[in-house]
Formats: structure tokens, C-alpha cells, sequence
């Protein structure tokens, strides 16, 4: 019986009942997120976290039955689906250390029978998580401010449709920052690029970007040799993500 380095499941022995990409289900070509895994001897299992993290979610849903999801930092999220009824031991907020018990298998949600669905989402993408469970790819953990930056902009609803976060200023970053200095002018509704804006000019991070937060771009903007606007522009986004 296999067992991954980084196990789901708690005794650690698994069947994988269906791998990571194209697939025909009910009749239809469907992309599959994630793997479904069952236990040794095609049991059911205690499931556990794949890495330490804070639950994001802890709900039911109709396609995904009871499931969780926890949140790694950077941009790194994991699912376990269709757990059985009444099992999830966490909540939202918690935080979780690997190997911690989630909850246990069961057929909730859209399912042909009892099993773990797992997936593994980076940077807005799901990817293969057969590699992470084997412990040959981890995740990158490594502290990227453009990156923290390109996550702030997708929490607030903007996209970098060809590249993701991955961490680089390219020509996605700077059409996002035009339209992010656009559309606050009208409404001050981004609160998460607002708040990594209060961080890096040095005052209180509350999300709204009131004339304090102006004055003190404003101040950052005269020490750095930038255009006096008060506004967050592609210019200023470089120098406060300290891009060359
Ligand atoms: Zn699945």
C-alpha cells in the first residue's frame, strides 16, 4: 500500500480512485481539480491537514458535500471534500498544524461514493497535488512583496489573467495598478491594496484611504523624487515594491 511523505489521511496507507486532469464523468469531459483518494483497503479514514495553516472555510456545499479549506500563506490553499456528516472538527479562524484530524471521509456533495477529494490551489491555480503528497514540490513560502501585492489585487477582484501571482512586475502589474488608481477615485472599496499601501508608507493599515493615508503618500512620493499626487500610480507601486 502506498504512502505519501505528506499524507491526508491518518492511518497514511491510500488508494488514489482518481488522479489530477482530464476526466469523463456522467457522460461528460470534465477537468478534475484535485485527486480522490480512499484509505488502505479502500476504507474510510480520519482526514488530516496537509500543512499548518488557518481554515479558510469550514461548510457544506452542494457540489463539495461538508469540506474544508485552509489557508498556508502566500498565496497556497488546500480542499478536503465531501466529508461525512456532522464530522468537521474545525471551524473558520482556527488554526491547524499538520496532521491535525479535519474530519472524517463520507459521500457528501456530488459523489459516485465515499472518498477524499483533495486539491491543491497556488497562487489562484489548481494544481497537481500528487507531487505535493509525495513531498517532491512544496510550497513557496519564501516572502515576495510584489507577490503580496498581486494577492492584495486578486482579494480586491483584480485579475493577471496570463501569469497569476507569481511574484514579478510585468506589464499585468501595471495595468492593474492603472485601473486600482482609476476606480478608488471613484469608490474606496480596495480595501486589501489600500491596506498594504498604509503598511508600507507607515500608518494605521484600517483599509480606507482617507486623507492621512494621502498625506502620508504624498510625503513618501516628495522623499522619493515622484510626482506629488497623493495617488498610487504604477510609479509609486514600483519604488513602495521596491521594483527596479
Ligand atoms: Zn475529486
Amino acid at each position: 500500500m502506498a504512502k505519501y511523505k505528506n499524507p491526508v489521511l491518518k492511518k497514511g496507507g491510500h488508494k488514489v480512485t482518481s488522479p489530477f486532469g482530464m476526466r469523463t464523468i456522467w457522460g461528460k469531459k470534465q477537468m478534475h481539480k484535485g485527486i480522490d483518494l480512499v484509505g488502505e483497503g479502500s476504507s474510510l479514514d480520519y482526514i488530516i491537514a496537509f500543512a499548518d495553516g488557518v481554515v479558510k472555510l469550514s461548510k457544506y456545499s452542494s457540489s463539495g458535500g461538508e469540506y474544508v479549506q485552509i489557508d498556508h500563506g502566500n498565496g497556497n490553499l488546500t480542499r478536503y471534500l465531501h466529508m461525512k456528516k456532522d464530522s468537521r472538527t474545525v471551524k473558520a479562524g482556527d488554526k491547524v498544524l499538520k496532521g491535525q484530524v479535519l474530519g472524517y471521509m463520507g459521500a457528501t456533495g456530488k459523489v459516485t461514493g465515499a472518498h477524499l477529494h483533495f486539491d491543491v490551489n497556488v497562487a489562484g491555480k489548481y494544481v497537481d497535488p500528487a507531487p505535493y503528497l509525495e513531498g517532491t514540490k512544496e510550497f513557496d513560502n519564501t516572502p515576495n512583496i510584489i507577490k503580496q501585492w498581486q494577492l492584495a489585487a486578486i482579494a480586491d477582484g483584480f485579475e493577471f489573467p496570463k501569469f497569476g501571482a507569481d511574484g514579478k512586475w510585468g506589464n499585468e502589474c501595471v495595468a492593474v495598478s492603472k485601473k486600482a488608481v482609476c476606480k478608488r477615485r471613484i469608490k474606496h472599496k480596495f480595501q486589501n491594496l489600500t491596506k498594504l499601501v498604509q503598511r508600507l508608507v507607515g500608518v494605521e493599515a484600517d483599509g480606507k484611504f482617507g486623507p492621512k493615508t494621502k498625506t502620508a503618500v504624498i510625503a513618501y512620493q516628495k522623499k522619493n523624487g515622484l510626482v506629488q499626487d497623493g495617488s498610487v500610480g504604477p510609479a509609486t507601486w514600483k519604488k513602495l515594491l521596491g521594483v527596479k
